[in-house]
């Protein structure tokens, strides 16, 4: 990697500053998934092995207002790292000030500390989230060296990440160094033949990412609430399912563009509303007038796997059907399975709704690399720079 990694940082003795993505869902308090903390954990043991003194920090939802700092401080996520590290984990409720300065000069090697949400400092005129110059500036001041892991807000220019890099010697983190590696080599430098596996719900949400992989891509398979975009376009009856109406136009000219490399299902599992509750039924050529399609098709199902065998290289976004229903789930579940019996291929997950489908239907550890971040997954794909990543230290 063109960018220094935290191993190329000396930390013996340094306050180390490190951006983390502790942006874990919460329910009443609670931590309901710790998979962000845990994919933590590499770049903070490290640190604290080569005898750092480390400062973590992160943001944790959105907060624009007092009462929204309601159950978004970051103390329970100090807590569950604490356990997972068998290390006690200071948590400093302040994101500036005298408290947090005292704590940060009274850290010994191999001592860890955590402050809270850096959104906090959003009240007062978004100063995280637009990247105040002086808050980045402050920051950076409480520390010798800058290490950004946050893989999951790198797509973002924020004061907690690139407005700290901007004044501190930075390196990415173990995690940041994996997903640039995964993802950026599958979209730049694939092992061929290279299968891209779209879905989702939305065409608009995807554009990026479909003409991206369109150009690198040796095929570009479309499932999902998308598909009928692709059906409208090319004159398919799609009955009630999802349609982007502004979006035809787009999809004619991508199907022009992309001819055979483009692959649309065959068949689709419809449904007369948007319900686990009512029959379904299997049709090709198109969806009937008073159906909608919530899934691929089983003859779609054999059709991917034909063109995924051999494949060297495969990135995945976006869930075939409404996989969160069982009735819908079997297209996502094949694809899965479809990957999971690849030899010798390189398969990525990108996308959040993708990412937990594989977690909910147990195929998580069949895949290469499941991103841990949704959106900045989805702008690399689309072959964006990431600030986040731009703005740290080259080797
Ligand atoms: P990701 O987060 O992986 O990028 P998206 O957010 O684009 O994926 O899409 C996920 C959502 O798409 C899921 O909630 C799923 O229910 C929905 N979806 C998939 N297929 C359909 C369909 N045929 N009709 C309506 N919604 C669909
Ligand atoms: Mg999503």
């Amino acid at each position: 990697m063109a960018k220094k990694v935290v191993t190329d940082l000396d930390l013996k003795d340094k306050v180390v500053l490190e951006r983390a993505d502790f942006n874990v869902p919460m329910k009443d308090g609670q931590i309901t998934n710790d998979n962000r903390i845990q994919a933590a954990l590499p770049t903070i043991q490290y640190i604290l092995e080569q005898g750092g003194k480390l400062v973590l920090f992160s943001h944790l939802g959105k907060v624009k207002t007092e009462e929204d700092k309601e159950g978004k401080s970051l103390r329970p996520v100090a807590e569950r790292l604490s356990e997972l590290l068998g290390k006690d984990v200071k948590f400093i409720p302040e994101t500036r000030g005298k408290e947090l300065e005292d704590a940060i000069a009274a850290l010994k090697s191999g001592e860890v500390l955590m402050f809270e949400n850096t959104r906090f400092e959003d009240i007062d005129g978004k100063k995280e989230s637009k990247n105040d110059p002086e808050l980045g500036k402050y920051w950076a001041s409480l520390g010798d060296v800058f290490v950004n892991d946050a893989f999951g807000t790198a797509h973002r220019s924020h004061a907690s990440n690139v407005g700290v890099a901007a004044n501190l010697e930075s390196a990415a983190g173990f995690l940041m160094e994996k997903e640039i590696k995964f993802i950026g080599e599958a979209v730049d430098n694939p092992k061929r033949p290279f299968v891209a596996i779209l879905g989702g719900a939305k065409v608009s949400d995807k554009i990026g990412v479909i003409e991206n992989l369109l150009e690198k891509a040796d095929k570009v398979l479309i499932g999902g609430g998308m598909a009928y975009t692709f059906y409208a376009a090319k004159g398919i009856s799609i009955g009630k399912s999802l349609l982007e109406e502004d979006k035809v136009d787009l999809a004619k000219s991508l199907l022009e563009k992309a001819g055979d490399k483009l692959v649309l299902p065959v068949d689709n599992v419809t449904a007369k509303e948007f319900s686990n509750d009512v029959p379904t039924e299997v049709h090709e050529n198109g969806v009937p007038e008073d159906q909608m399609g919530l899934d691929i098709g089983p003859k779609t199902i054999e059709q991917f796997k034909k063109e995924l065998d051999g494949a060297k290289t495969v990135v995945w976004n976006g869930p075939m059907g409404v996989f969160e229903m069982s009735n819908f789930a079997k297209g996502t579940i094949g694809v899965c399975k479809a990957l999971a019996e690849l030899d010798d291929a390189i398969t990525i997950i990108g996308g959040g709704d993708s990412a937990a489908a594989a977690q909910q239907l147990g195929y998580a550890d069949k895949f290469t690399h499941i991103s841990t971040g949704g959106g900045a997954s989805l702008e690399y794909l689309e072959g964006k720079e990431l600030p986040g990543l731009a703005a740290i230290s080259n080797k």
